[in-house]
């Protein structure tokens, strides 16, 4: 099937063209056609599958073939928004803003997107000057609600992105409030997006969704085939040294690894650091400028390892990833599938690793229940575990990265604690095709990934 016969515009369909898309992804061949009919539509799809693509497509085609509902000028003067992506992240905001500001570079509109951690008056102006599309995580969006900011009144559609992951971040009671302040739901187009519908993912979809169309593209839990798993099994003191030494010896160039805690990230990218590699962390307590540098520096090819907490990395979108290990087995199952997701992407290959010692023995167990077959166990030479060594609990750390926790990525969106001014903005205002104000590096980082990617698959630059 091609981009052509799904029923895009020639504007959407060029802009496709020139990002180098050849066939649309499962989730884009059924979703996009549903979108364009105006359902609801509820779809379960994991990070990597193209489906931002798959609601953006549509989304910008709708927009720009319908009028404005209301021409006026609403509270405080910011004209009504009229489409709504909510996601759970501030990285995976920016990267929604992207993408909707290249998909939409021949069409008439304006977008922008609102995150908290930065300043909250240039978001302001923008809304002031009208924005079509927002793309926004839920904290800094009521903030903008309850200064009267931002007009949601008039709002036509609706996407909600990455919804479990909404959900696990303690984010409920915010989405609650922003529906509030929508347009009764039939009188909207309402879009979900989530890896899992588990019972609570579910309850959402009937309070925000009007007989949905349901749109399923791989079976829910299974693990990318594409993706070679191993289990190493090592004592827990060693990892470290295993780590390096895998690096070193299959010479991986760009990995990312997972720790369960912010502390434990810190702690292992110093090692690792020490052991000549260079790495840098990425969690929740950096501020937004720091966390910007480290993935830009990670894409551009300077940070050879980049260590994450699975918050973090959730909505890292990042081209080709080869390599991921995780340190330490996720708490939850389900995250095991969204991090090994990050490799393997978009039809590439990759390889996941993860580094198994006794006390995570019951995780191991849980994760091969969840995607139903065992993963392959490689012992290296040397490194063979320690019998006398007895499973202990694990300890959480102070800020763990286990799920219902506000403290990550998401804790102070909602309040603009002012720390690092990062990748606010980046979308910038996108009107007929006008160049973005895209300032910061990160933005040079992603146009350098683009044509890294491009290069390298053999697509136009
Ligand atoms: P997503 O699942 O939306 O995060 O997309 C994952 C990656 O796939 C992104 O880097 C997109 O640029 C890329 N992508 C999306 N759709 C296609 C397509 N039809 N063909 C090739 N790459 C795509």
């Amino acid at each position: 099937m091609s981009f052509e016969a799904l029923g895009l515009s020639s504007e959407v369909l060029k802009a496709v063209l020139e990002e180098g898309y050849e066939t649309p992804t499962p989730i884009q061949q059924k979703a996009i056609p549903l979108v364009l009919t105006g359902k609801d539509v509820m779809a379960s799809a994991q990070t990597g599958t193209g489906k931002t693509a798959g609601f953006t497509l549509p989304l910008l085609q709708k927009l720009s073939q319908t009028p404005r509902r209301s021409q006026g000028g609403g509270r405080k003067g910011s004209p009504p928004v009229r489409a709504l992506i909510l996601t759970p992240t501030r990285e995976l905001a920016a990267q929604i803003a992207e993408s909707v500001a290249t998909y939409g570079k021949y069409l008439k509109f304006r977008s922008a997107v609102v995150f908290g951690g930065v300043s909250i008056n240039p978001q302001i102006s923008q809304l002031r000057k009208g924005v079509d599309i927002l793309i926004a995580t839920p904290g800094r969006l009521l903030d903008h609600a309850g200064q009267g900011t931002v007009d949601l009144s008039q709002l036509e559609v609706l996407v909600l992105d990455e919804a479990d992951r909404m959900l696990d971040m303690g984010f409920i009671h915010d989405v609650k409030r922003v529906l509030a302040l929508l347009p009764e739901t039939e009188e909207r187009q309402n879009l979900l997006f989530s890896a899992t519908f588990s019972r609570e993912i579910k309850q959402l979809a009937q309070r925000m969704l009007n007989d949905p169309q349901l749109v399923e593209v791989a079976p829910q839990n299974a693990t990318a085939d594409r993706i070679e798993q191993q289990v190493y099994r090592v004592d827990k003191a060693r990892k470290r040294e295993l780590l390096s030494k895998l690096i070193h010896d299959e010479q991986w160039q760009q990995v990312l690894v997972f720790t369960r805690t912010k502390h434990g990230a810190n702690r292992l990218a110093e090692q690792l650091e020490r052991d000549g590699l260079s790495a840098a962390a990425i969690h929740g307590n950096k501020s937004q400028g720091a966390r910007t540098r480290a993935l830009a520096g990670f894409k551009e090819g300077q940070i050879r390892v980049l260590v994450a907490t699975d918050i973090a990395a959730r909505g890292l979108d990042i081209d080709q990833l080869p390599n991921v290990v995780n340190f330490e087995l996720p708490n939850v199952p389900e995250d095991y599938v969204h991090r090994i997701g990050r490799t393997a992407r978009a039809g590439m290959s990759g390889k996941a690793v993860s580094l198994v010692c006794i006390d995570e023995d019951k995780l191991l167990r849980d994760i091969e229940r969840l995607i139903n077959r065992e993963l392959p166990r490689v012992q290296i030479d040397g490194f063979e575990p320690d019998p006398s060594i007895k499973a202990e609990p694990i300890r959480q750390g102070r800020q763990g990265g286990g799920r219902n926790q506000r403290s990550g990525q998401g804790a102070g969106q909602g309040s603009g604690q002012g720390r690092g001014r990062g990748a606010q903005g980046r979308s910038g205002n996108s009107r007929s095709g006008a160049t973005n104000a895209q300032p910061s590096g990160a933005q040079a980082a992603n146009r350098s990934r683009r044509s890294r990617s491009r290069a390298s698959s053999g697509r136009p630059a």
